[in-house]
Formats: structure tokens, C-alpha cells, sequence
């Protein structure tokens, strides 16, 4: 195997493990540990060689290259035979210029990645390939493994569910009850996942699944497995090469267990060292002002981290108090002239109404991302003339319930600026006209 990659302890005390070990956490001081790779290996081929490999590979159907996450697998996890490799094709997800809305909101360069265009509606999926094939990998090699576990906010027990699903492998996904979406609790019912509802949140949820994972051999799928940063840090890759490998000014991700903060960091990192891109975007993290730690901790420097009792928001998949990767995405923001900013209910409700009035669906994280943007250019933190991506994290159609409430007004601390109800009308010609011209009325007013 020409390229490799291990596992490192983030804390600097040099401890390394193979990536077909069973281990989340470094054995000797017990911090994060890291996907590492051999960068020498990798300089051998110069940076066009492997953007052109890349572009070569991008969306195309040659088995396991065209996911834009394997398309890249020698910088994601080489580590892997192709044959154990679980994908559905992730990535690829579309990168649009929104032009209406970034007049509206006073940023001529903005862009919508839609990460939410995913086979299980949320960017999860990219992490998740890699974690279900290394698994499928250390089986391939005589481990015990009999099933795969995490704590999810809705969306990763959506992903590990459907990945589990297509290798043949039990996924135990383990929800806070009442706490995900109707679609969200639906998806690992449907992929056959041992489905438990716990009368807990978030945070309880990860504690017991940590639990019982290193209790006995049940394998660990949340992000403190770095194995799934490495999937998702393609998203910073794959929005430079959809911009002909050129690097946006700023780029802003909701944040909740904030991984995948870290993540993009880690990406734009790599392809810096390699020689892909010369620049570096900054990168804003959004999170939801009722589960808010990392902004608390912004606010002060990053001088310390105390995690914070999660409320309820409609941000569902970011309601997290206590983050596994605070110290990964601290770093990371330290690194990139990071911002975080926060958004109440109203901002991150109208902000996510604001934008399907130019053409989006999007979803209360993203939500929480618009409204974030709205708020730094108010501040003249980001300027006119930037390029600015928003990562739209999930897909709308996951959060019907988020939809129909806001615009029939039945949503808590939120007044509903972009409110639009059905007309009732009786099925005749002149009823249905009156209900056309007062609604032209209403626009040209
Ligand atoms: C997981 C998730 C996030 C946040 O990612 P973290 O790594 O937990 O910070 C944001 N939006 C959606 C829809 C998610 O599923
Ligand atoms: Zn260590």
C-alpha cells in the first residue's frame, strides 16, 4: 500500500495507532486523537497531478472514485481495499450562486453548498462512508464487530443506519426521545437499525453509548471517531475544486458536537501543505444561541471552554452543551482568523424563511448559518465584495414539521416575517381571480 494514514493523540504526546485499531481516545493522556497522514509519500506527486486526478475522477461512475469523498481517497483514508469500501456516492453536492438572496442580504459573491443534496439528507454521509469501511475493513480482517453505535441529534443515526444497512453490518442508534424530526427518527426504522428512544438529551445519549462501547465490542460511530472527520473534511476540498481549485474568502458552518468546524479546517490544511491552494478562507462557526458553548468561549478569547446546558431549539442537530471536538475546532479557529457568532429562534427561523423566498428549502442549521451571515455583515465583518460559502448542512424536506409551524405562526420566540398561508377558496373562476389580483396587489404595493 503505497499511502498511509494512523491515527495521533491532538495532545502532542506522540502516541500513534493503526486505523484498524479499536481506540477513540489517546491511552496515555486520554485526549482526541487524529487522522495523520504521510505527507512525504504524498509530495512525490505534484499538486497538479492530484488536482487533475481529482477533476478525472469527480462525479464520474468508475467504482469507488466517483463519490467525491473516494475520488480523493489517498487524502482521506488510504488505509482501506476497495473491495470493503461502503458507498452510496457521496458528495458532489451541488455549489450555487445565490445571487437574489446575497442582494438581499448585501454580498454580491454568495454561495450555497448544498451538502443537505445527500443520500441520507445531510452531509453525515461523507464521514460515515469512511467509518462503515474501515469497519467493514478490520471484519474483512477477523475482528469481532458486531455492531456499530452512535448518539445522534437525527442526522448521524440517519447515516450510520443507511451506511450499516448497505455493508450488511447492526447499527444501534441511540436518540434523545422527542428531540429529532419526524423524517429524522423514521430513517435508521426504515434501514432496520435497533432504533432505542431515550428520555434524555443529546448529552445523555453520547455518555451511555461511550458506555457501552467500552464495555464491550461495539464499535463507536460518533465524531470523537476521527475516522469520520476525515470523511467530512472533503466538504472544504470539494468547494475548492467546484471553484477550479481557487479558495472562497469566508466560509460559514453551523456548529453543534463541532466536528465538523474542525473538519473543514483540517481539509483546507492538508491541501495548503500539499500545494493544492496558497490561501487559507476564514472560517465562521454558527451556532444556536440556546446551545451556545463555543461562542461563550469566543467571547473570551477561547481562554477557557465550559460546556452548558443545552436548550431546546429548533436547530435540533446543533442542540449539543458539552462538544466532543471543542479543542480541535478551537484550534482550527485560532488557525483561520475564525468568528463565532450565534442566532436566536427568531433570526435563525426568519433567516431560513428569508432564503426559500429566492429559490431555497433549507433546513434550521442552516438557518442558523444565514442568520449568522445576515449578522456579520451588519457588523461589517464580512464585506460586499467577499466570497462568501454557506454550508447548508441538511436538507429541508427533514424538517417539515420546522416548516409548516413557522409559517402557520406556531413557533416559540419567533415572529414569522415571511409567513405564507394557503388561500382557501371555493373552486370557482371569479373566487380564484380575487385571490390572484389581491396577491398581485400585495406585490406591487
Ligand atoms: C451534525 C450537523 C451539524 C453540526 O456538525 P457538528 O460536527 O456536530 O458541529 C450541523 N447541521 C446538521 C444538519 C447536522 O446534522
Ligand atoms: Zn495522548
Amino acid at each position: 500500500m503505497p499511502y498511509h494514514a494512523w491515527f495521533q493523540c491532538i495532545s502532542g504526546c506522540d502516541e500513534k495507532y493503526e486505523l484498524n485499531e479499536i481506540i477513540y481516545q489517546c491511552r496515555k493522556c486520554g485526549d482526541l486523537l487524529e487522522v495523520k497522514h504521510d505527507l512525504s509519500k504524498l509530495r512525490r506527486h505534484s499538486p497538479e497531478h492530484w488536482k487533475k486526478l481529482f477533476d478525472e475522477r469527480y462525479r464520474r461512475t468508475k467504482w469507488p472514485y466517483g463519490s467525491s469523498v473516494w475520488g480523493k481517497k489517498e487524502f482521506v483514508c488510504p488505509n482501506v481495499d476497495n473491495e470493503n469500501i461502503v458507498s452510496l456516492y457521496e458528495g458532489g453536492s451541488n455549489l450555487f450562486w445565490a445571487e437574489r438572496l446575497g442582494k438581499e442580504l448585501g454580498v454580491e459573491d454568495l454561495w450555497i453548498k448544498q451538502c443537505g443534496n445527500a443520500h441520507t439528507g445531510s452531509f453525515k454521509d461523507l464521514g460515515m462512508t469512511v467509518l462503515v469501511s474501515m469497519v467493514k475493513q478490520m471484519i474483512s480482517e477477523g475482528k469481532s464487530i458486531p455492531a456499530v453505535a452512535c448518539a445522534s441529534t437525527g442526522d448521524t443515526s440517519a447515516a450510520l443506519a443507511s451506511y450499516c444497512a448497505a455493508a450488511g453490518i447492526l447499527a444501534i442508534v441511540f436518540l434523545p426521545k422527542n428531540k429529532v424530526s419526524h423524517a429524522q427518527l423514521i430513517q435508521p426504522i426504515a434501514n432496520g437499525a435497533l432504533t432505542l428512544s431515550l428520555d434524555t438529551d443529546f448529552d445523555g445519549c453520547m455518555k451511555l453509548v461511550r458506555e457501552i462501547c467500552s464495555k464491550n465490542t461495539i464499535y463507536l460511530a460518533n465524531s470523537m471517531n476521527s475516522l469520520r472527520i476525515e470523511g467530512q473534511k472533503t466538504v472544504s476540498m470539494e468547494i475548492v475544486q467546484q471553484f477550479d481549485w481557487e479558495v472562497p474568502d469566508v466560509i460559514i458552518v453551523p456548529g453543534g458536537n463541532l466536528g465538523n468546524t474542525a473538519a473543514l479546517g483540517k481539509g483546507f490544511l492538508m491541501m495548503k501543505e500539499l500545494g493544492l491552494i496558497e490561501k487559507q478562507p476564514r472560517i465562521v462557526c454558527a451556532q444556536a444561541a440556546k446551545a451556545n458553548p463555543l461562542y461563550l468561549s469566543y467571547l473570551h478569547g477561547f481562554k477557557e471552554f465550559r460546556p452548558v446546558k443545552a436548550q431546546k431549539t429548533l436547530a435540533n442537530a446543533i442542540q449539543i452543551g458539552d462538544p466532543v471536538s471543542y479543542k480541535k475546532a478551537i484550534n482550527v479557529l485560532k488557525t483561520f482568523h475564525g468568528i463565532v457568532e450565534q442566532a436566536t429562534e427568531d433570526e435563525l427561523a426568519n433567516a431560513s424563511a428569508q432564503a426559500d423566498r429566492t429559490g431555497l428549502f433549507s433546513c434550521p442549521h442552516t438557518g442558523v448559518a444565514l442568520a449568522v451571515l445576515i449578522k456579520l455583515i451588519k457588523k461589517n465583518e464580512i464585506m460586499r465584495n467577499e466570497k462568501v460559502v454557506v454550508i447548508s448542512t441538511a436538507h429541508g424536506l427533514k424538517f417539515p414539521e420546522f416548516k409548516i409551524n413557522y409559517h402557520e405562526n406556531k413557533l416559540e420566540e419567533v415572529i414569522p416575517r415571511f409567513a405564507n398561508l394557503p388561500v382557501e377558496v371555493s373552486p370557482r373562476y371569479d373566487e380564484i381571480m380575487t385571490a390572484i389580483d389581491r396577491k398581485l396587489e400585495k406585490i406591487s404595493l
